[in-house]
């Protein structure tokens, strides 16, 4: 629709003007800094940073319900900039002008309830949010819309040129690096590094078809992210791992298309989110803190952290539950199916900290809750997630196994509807359903693979191996009837059906 046809109360709001007043903030010494210069860490003590808004109070001036109806309405425009995250433009880069926005169709990804039959094996009615249905196939879309329109933004007006991109990734970030990195492929080169095998094959494709120079290191991702690092301190190059606080922005985003989807009632909702570099869910929380503190939502739904018992370091912090004598210490990874989250010292750690900490104090209550799983059970959710209608990749399974946990716990009762993210799309982890219906998952998985579970391709020949059409050399008629015959008689046999009478 054209902005002249919303109504005339919305009409003054439906195209957003660059506003605000962006700064970093230091979560550790509490500095602030200007948002002119790209910047990762606190030049003074080190510790990461998140980017504040200082005009944040206009924002609300204007009540809660006109900002839903904006929203709404929003979602009628056909104007690019405002199709992906930055429908929430106040709320996620308020300073960037229009023009300076990449959409690549990141974003607004689908809700999709699970089947009668799923709910009743889970024991809780829920929906997937399916982050795969990004254009990368993961969430890390919605961060790098944000992280490389702020960079174009700084093309734009001439505060940087000739850009050097990199990151560390356990896949999914130097796929979407590279991919949007490569839209703007005139002002930006990207360099992707990676744990040497410890990506799945379709992911190590992503950046290499993006035209991204790939490194593979030996080690895993904590080691990679230590080298990124280095070379983001000690060279001119645009860190685009979630350490850079526009990452996070951009990712609050998934939080406010949750409060839309389900007509910004959050009472009696959980959010169940994996937990790798823990940026995503310090974004998540710190969206629905945003839209709270605006009005726009009247409850913060329940947070569910999740990770794996082979990469737990989150969860085994908040297993102290006296507040002061937790203490962070980081874990030496095991191999997990959700390779994705699979991080033993997570960058955002300072974040959750924090932001978990206002999450349960405006919330008046315990409302983030952290749940461990078995590598079995996030391989059967996955697997039985996707034998209902989904496309859950591991991670998204290792959710599913957490909500579940959660109930079991009774953390979450049948009052609840959970959303649970789907992070990924479950066809850059075939590997491992290959490996499972193969019986082949290594042994330091803990996974057995159930028989109930397992699907394979069945090579259907005929009697007749001397009559096999091939390619370049078709069967004649006759031969083909009888072909024909003999594998639809097979077919047919394996499924047990009956002849037609006529
Ligand atoms: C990156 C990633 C995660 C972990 O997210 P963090 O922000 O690092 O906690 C989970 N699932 C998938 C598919 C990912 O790509
Ligand atoms: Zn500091």
């Amino acid at each position: 629709m054209k902005p002249d046809n919303f109504p005339k109360d919305i009409q003054p709001f439906i195209v957003p003007q660059p506003q605000g007043d962006l700064f970093y903030q230091c979560l550790g010494c509490e500095s602030t800094y200007p948002i002119k210069e790209l910047l990762y860490v606190c030049p003074e003590c080190g510790q990461v940073l998140l980017i504040h808004n200082r005009d944040f109070d206009n924002l609300k001036k204007i009540p809660g319900k006109t900002w839903q109806r904006i929203f709404d309405y929003r979602r009628m425009l056909n104007i690019p900039a405002l199709k992906g995250i930055y429908r929430y433009h106040e709320f996620i880069g308020p300073n960037i002008p229009l023009n300076s926005i990449i959409y690549l169709g990141e974003g607004h990804t689908p809700v999709v309830e699970a089947n009668s039959r799923l709910q009743a094996r889970s024991g809780v009615r829920f929906y997937y949010k399916n982050d795969g249905q990004n254009p990368s196939a993961s969430f890390k879309d919605r961060g790098m819309a944000s992280a490389l329109s702020y960079i174009k933004f700084l093309v734009d007006t001439g505060l940087a040129s000739n850009i050097i991109a990199i990151c560390a990734s356990t896949g999914d970030t130097s796929a979407s690096a590279a991919l949007y990195a490569s839209y703007l492929s005139s002002d930006i080169k990207s360099a992707v590094l990676l744990p040497y095998k410890k990506v799945t094959p379709q992911q190590l494709s992503q950046p290499l078809g993006s035209g991204a120079r790939v490194f593979e290191i030996p080690g895993v991702f904590d080691d990679c992210m230590k080298i990124v690092e280095k070379l983001s301190q000690e060279y001119p190059v645009a860190l685009l791992n979630s350490k850079n606080a526009w990452r996070i922005l951009g990712q609050e985003s998934y939080a406010y298309e949750i409060a839309q989807d389900f007509e910004y009632e959050m009472q009696h909702k959980v959010v169940v989110v994996p937990i790798g570099n823990a940026g995503n869910i310090s974004a998540v929380m710190n969206g629905f803190l945003k839209f709270y503190d605006a009005g726009i939502i009247d409850f913060l739904p329940r947070i569910i952290g999740v990770q794996s018992e082979h990469a737990d370091p989150v969860f085994r912090y908040y297993l102290e539950p006296d507040k002061a004598r937790r203490v962070f210490k980081p874990v030496t990874v095991k191999p997990s199916v959700a390779q994705a989250a699979m991080i033993g010292n997570p960058v955002s750690m300072p974040r959750v900290i924090a932001i978990v900490n206002r999450y349960n104090q405006i919330s008046g209550k315990q409302n983030v809750f952290f749940a461990q799983v078995t590598e079995q059970s996030i391989m059967d959710w996955s697997l039985e997630a996707n034998r209902n209608g989904h496309i859950a990749c591991t991670q998204g399974g290792e959710s599913l196994a957490g909500l579940v946990k959660s109930v079991e716990q009774g953390i979450v009762t049948d009052q609840d509807i959970a959303i649970v993210d789907a992070t990924a799309h479950a066809i850059k982890f075939s590997g491992f359903q290959d490996q499972y219906f193969q019986k082949a998952i290594p042994h330091e998985y803990k996974i057995q693979s159930s028989q109930d579970l397992i699907n394979e391709p069945i090579l259907v020949m005929p009697e007749n191996k001397e009559k096999i059409p091939a390619q370049g050399s078709p069967l004649s008629d006759d031969d083909f009837k009888l072909f024909a015959d003999d594998i639809s008689r097979s077919i047919a046999k394996a499924l047990k059906l009956e002849k037609n009478d006529n």
